[in-house]
């Protein structure tokens, strides 16, 4: 007899929104920030700011076209 595995739940990343400054466990991706010298970073927003919320004033790339 088998015991099935305890049911966790899958670990959802954390991130901090940009915008309100929550940690949310549904973050969406608003912005990636590329840095010359190394490798850049993702900014986040939570559910709720994401519609509103503009890349960083620092990003220096556009947002990649979404239906790429
Ligand atoms: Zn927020």
């Amino acid at each position: 007899m088998t015991q099935p595995p305890p049911k966790t739940p899958p670990r959802r990343p954390v991130r901090m929104c940009v915008e309100c400054g929550v940690l949310t466990d549904d973050p969406v991706l608003v912005a990636e920030v590329h840095q010359g010298t190394g490798p850049g970073f993702n900014v986040y927003a939570c559910r709720g700011c994401a519609p509103s919320t503009r890349p960083h004033a620092d990003c220096q790339c556009p947002l990649p076209p979404s239906e790429a």
